[in-house]
């Protein structure tokens, strides 16, 4: 039976081969058409926000309010093309990954990705719509709009918070860029995706105790599950000490034999996410972080980065591979990834393989919702029906995982984000939120007749009021960080 398999292994390994190829072309191309629009148009976007700001530092109140319609208007429109020939290009990066699907022969792989081309088509749909029924127009120029009113509060609660000391509040005002055209609070983010390497783990037990299916996971056919909402994972093959990788996801041959030799032939790695995916949860955060005034700086996961190394986590334990989400603070301090009193002016992300329960889950912080968040003693003020602290006595940060369709999760990490910077789930009914939660225990509902604000953001956002709470959580929780350039540099230890 030995040499038969051998066989078959071979041949699905060619065949994997060219699907390899076939991806890997595809995804390069894609990604870099869409870096290109992306970069392009981030450019045209800051130049016209620049303006609007310019003018309404310089040219008045009215002469401010008429950039916002115009020159937001614009960017409306810019963002709307933006959006459509970015969609045009995910369905074309999916087509190349349902080939390549194909030719592992992995067919639950196959049906996920045309899964999420049918989405993808949806939304292109939805896009056009919106495009041509002037959504996007009056979208841009809510957003202008906002981000005004949004700075002069932030303006405004600077001044009444630290005007007691001068020196600090312009070090704080400077460093926010507030006398500036542009600004924003810059937020250090460290990104780690929890990997297992056979050298430290016995993967092949867990595979042949059916905990894991390393075929799955790697793309591969499978005969043991058939999962098409499989997570993006990564599996690759190491030389004997786990020093060098492959830079090329691992083959049928390779993998069957580090399998079936009880993990005595061949080493191998197995990423929670692929690049691919961590820069599209890196890419969101980023996105929707601008709308908060915060300028969120990741180590990983940027723009024309091709064949990027992925910045990790090891684990080798089953309750890590599993993660009990409610254990993340102790987990982060005792991994010696935080120190409980000093590292909160920066975001520690995680990405696991999978949690206990839920999507993600964020650490460090005290969270009261409802009638429960009444009185609220460091921020009164707040009108969101959620009061939050820093829990100094345990690690913070964020854990989550992929889901399948990422055209709904994608915006998860943006979400814990959310939960780091001061915003909790309370009343934020409706898809349009960021920080929605299907979760049963936040009692909220997915529509929402703010959903027309889904239609003006073409995706699940921020809004002002989620903004301007969190700058309340930042002066109240977060002054030193806003203070000192330093106390925001190291992100793990
Ligand atoms: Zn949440």
């Amino acid at each position: 039976m030995g040499w038969l398999s051998d066989i078959g292994n071979a041949v699905s390994s060619a065949a994997g081969a060219v699907g390899d190829a076939v991806e890997g072309v595809v995804d390069v191309v894609t990604n870099t058409v869409q870096d290109g629009v992306d970069t392009v148009v981030g450019g045209i976007q800051d130049g016209l926000g620049w303006a609007n700001s310019w003018l309404c530092r310089n040219a008045g109140g009215v002469g401010c309010r008429i950039g916002n319609i115009v020159l937001g208007g614009l960017a409306g429109v810019v963002k709307g093309l933006q959006d459509v020939i970015d969609k045009v290009f995910d369905i074309v990066h999916n087509v190349g990954g349902a080939l390549g699907a194909l030719l592992h022969g992995d067919l639950a792989g196959f049906i996920g990705k045309l899964g999420a081309i049918l989405l993808d088509v949806v939304e292109l749909v939805l896009n056009v719509v919106r495009f041509l029924t002037l959504g996007t127009l009056i979208g841009g120029i809510r957003d202008a709009w906002q981000a005004e009113d949004l700075r002069e509060f932030v303006d405004k609660l600077i001044n009444q918070h630290f005007g007691f000391n001068p020196s600090q509040l312009a070090r704080i005002r400077d460093r926010l860029g507030l006398d500036r055209t542009s600004w924003g609070y810059p937020m250090n983010a460290e990104h780690r995706v929890f990997r297992l390497d056979s050298g430290n783990a016995p993967l092949w037990q867990w595979h042949q105790n059916g905990i894991i299916d390393l075929y799955a996971m790697a793309g591969l056919t499978s005969f043991d599950s058939f999962d098409v909402g499989r997570r993006r994972t990564l599996v690759r093959s190491a030389n004997a000490d786990g020093t060098i990788e492959s830079s090329f996801p691992i083959n049928r041959w390779t993998l069957a034999h580090y399998i079936d030799s009880d993990g005595k032939d061949g080493r191998i790695i197995v990423y929670a996410l692929t690049a691919n995916a961590v820069k599209d949860f890196v890419q969101v955060s980023i996105d929707k972080f601008k709308k908060l005034g915060i300028n969120l700086k990741w180590n990983t996961g940027g723009r024309f980065e091709y064949f990027p190394s992925i910045p990790f986590h090891d684990i080798e334990t089953l309750n890590e591979l599993t993660f009990d989400r409610s254990k993340l603070g102790p987990y982060l301090v005792s991994e010696g990834l935080r120190d409980p009193q000093s590292d909160q002016c920066n975001l520690l992300a995680l990405a696991a393989f999978d949690l206990v329960t839920g999507l993600g889950q964020t650490s460090g912080r005290n969270i009261s919702e409802g009638s429960a968040a009444t009185p609220c003693t460091n921020t009164p003020e707040r009108d969101d029906g959620c009061c939050m602290s820093i829990n100094r006595r345990t690690g913070a940060g964020v854990i989550y995982h992929d889901q399948w369709p990422t055209q709904i999760f994608r915006y998860v990490l943006a979400h814990e984000g959310g939960h780091y910077a001061g915003l909790c789930h309370f009343g934020h009914d409706g898809f349009q939120n960021i920080m929605f939660t299907p979760e049963k225990t936040a009692n909220l509902s997915y529509w929402d007749w703010g959903m027309f604000r889904y239609y003006l953001d073409n995706e699940p956002a921020f809004t002002l009021a989620d903004a301007k709470n969190v700058w309340r959580f930042l002066v109240a929780e977060m002054a030193p960080c806003l203070d000192d350039p330093a106390a925001s540099e190291p992100v793990i230890l």
